[in-house]
């Protein structure tokens, strides 16, 4: 018997360069697996010459939206009929979103952080120090602040890119932002409640790399957190619980930015617990 082909499905795709196995591809199909959604996920590799062209393909397509990837956050911009909050203060997009015929920009990976630490702790009032001034650094930093963030340590190796975001955060956000320039081990100081590292340090397949941070400052009021999603039981996950510290892990932040893309789209609030799985088949837990 033939199969019934159903012509309805709805499309999101990922512009970036596919892997094998994409986690967010797989991530985001077994939601909609779960939840009966007749949609789509694809991985698409867009060349940079091309991306304006792919943007305009998805609308004729009548793409619901897509996930961009480096190097494509800040080039998709000029392509979009406009910018959410956050998004428009880092100046990257990583999830964009048909509003009723307009391709909205946003920026979910901050968000995801965001929906990640508030199951464990308050925002408002907290300080901060964040390991990194990249991409991950200033998206987590911004949606920080803007959730009510008192105060954010920036610490890393290159000057010129710490200052910028320091610059950023004070100029778009009510935060109050310092820069240390990362040199030996770092002393966490007294008093800070929440510690993240985002750089890549302890990405697979550098996993024993060490974070050049003075360990016996972590202090069990400490919340820790890495964006490293692979392997997600980093060196400095198990360090900081070691030390007393509550920890959150990069599947957290990974789960939570999904969620929110498929929110964008949907509008159905997926179950995490789903998502969460598929990713540790691929990752491990
Ligand atoms: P970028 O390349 O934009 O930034 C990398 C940052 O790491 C820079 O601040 C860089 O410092 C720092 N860094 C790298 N290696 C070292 C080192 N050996 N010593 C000190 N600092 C170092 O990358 P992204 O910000 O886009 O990504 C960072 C990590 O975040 C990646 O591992 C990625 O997997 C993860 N990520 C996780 C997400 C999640 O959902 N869990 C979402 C997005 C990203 P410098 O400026 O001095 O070069």
């Amino acid at each position: 018997m033939a199969k019934q082909l159903n012509f309805k499905q709805e499309l999101v795709g990922v512009f970036g360069k596919p892997v094998a196995e994409n986690p967010t591809q797989l991530m985001v199909e077994a939601a909609f697996k779960k939840h009966n959604l007749d949609w789509r996920y694809l991985t698409l590799e867009v060349d940079p010459a091309h991306l304006g062209d792919a943007v305009r393909g998805a609308r004729a397509m009548g793409f619901q939206g897509f996930n961009c990837t480096i190097p494509h956050k800040v080039a998709v911009i000029e392509h979009l009929d406009g910018l959410g909050e956050s998004a428009s203060a880092m100046g990257a997009v990583n999830c964009v979103v048909n509003r009723g015929g307009k391709f909205i920009g946003e920026n979910t990976d901050g968000k995801g952080f965001v929906v990640a630490l508030e199951s464990l702790t308050e925002i408002t009032g907290k300080s901060f120090v964040i390991f990194g001034a990249g991409g991950a650094a200033r998206a987590i930093g911004v949606e920080v602040a803007l959730a009510g963030a008192v105060s954010i340590i920036i610490v890393n190796r290159s000057e010129e890119r710490g200052l910028k975001l320091v610059e950023l955060l004070n100029s778009k956000t009510p935060a109050n932002a310092d820069f240390v320039k990362w040199e030996g081990d770092y002393t966490v100081p007294r008093g800070t409640d929440i510690v993240v590292n985002a750089t890549s340090i302890g990405l697979y397949p550098d996993v024993d790399a060490v974070l050049p941070l003075n360990h016996n400052s972590l202090s069990p009021e400490m919340v820790v957190a890495d964006v490293i999603p692979n392997p997600p039981r980093t060196r400095l996950v198990r360090d900081a619980e070691a030390a007393g510290c509550k920890v959150i892990d990069g599947l957290g932040m990974l789960v939570n930015q999904g969620i929110i893309g498929i929110e964008y789209w949907t509008e159905i609030t997926p179950d995490a617990a789903v998502m969460r799985s598929a990713l540790e088949e691929v990752f491990g837990s």
